[in-house]
């Protein structure tokens, strides 16, 4: 599924982020940054050790920030290292620090003139924030930043099963079908 918003590709593919030939990938970090599982694993390893130097040198980062570093070996330039939240119930300030991540993204890719950038579903693994509500606040957030902010080209939500992929291309289909 793709889209334009505001004259900027918006797109859900299936894949491994760590391929994307893009300016920026966004990881899926904790707040340590100093390396974890899921995607923030896979990233570490496909960058190699550039990308871990680089981070150590960051003192962490808060649940909801960003921050940027090299790609290292990955064929995309930068990484953005973003912290979300881990799931309780939803009544724990999750959806904001949800959002806050995609914002905090997308405002340091602009610092940083990135034009690509492609996203996971953060949050969506070992934090455990139900796929459905992280999808519609991606895609919100996501939207929202590119009716305000020019400058971004394409913005690519990249998933790693069919079942998350399906969750956020629905995600994003439903969201043409309403107003703006
Ligand atoms: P979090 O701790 O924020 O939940 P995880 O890395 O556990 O982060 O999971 C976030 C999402 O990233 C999950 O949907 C997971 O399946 C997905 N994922 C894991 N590896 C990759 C990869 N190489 N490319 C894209 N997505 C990935």
């Amino acid at each position: 599924m793709a889209t334009l918003v505001n004259g900027t590709q918006v797109e859900v593919v299936q894949g491994d982020i760590t391929r994307e030939r893009v300016d920026a990938i966004v990881n899926a970090a904790n707040r340590s940054l100093l390396g974890g599982g899921g995607v923030d694993g896979a990233i570490h390893r496909a960058g190699g050790p550039a990308i871990l130097e680089a981070c150590r040198k960051l003192n962490g980062c808060d649940t909801g920030e960003a921050k940027i570093t090299t790609g290292g070996n990955l064929p995309a330039k930068y990484v953005i290292h973003t912290v979300g939240p881990v799931y309780r119930d939803g009544n724990h300030g999750e959806p904001a620090l949800l959002a806050s991540c995609y914002r905090r993204s997308l405002e340091v890719a602009l610092e940083n003139a990135v034009q690509s950038i492609a996203f996971p579903a953060i949050s969506c693994g070992v934090y455990g924030y139900p796929h459905g509500d992280a999808a519609a606040i991606a895609v919100k957030t996501v939207k929202d930043f590119l009716n305000e902010c020019e400058g971004l080209t394409l913005v690519r939500f990249v998933l790693f099963g069919r079942d998350i992929y399906d969750v956020f291309n629905n995600a994003l289909a439903r969201s043409t079908s309403e107003p703006s």
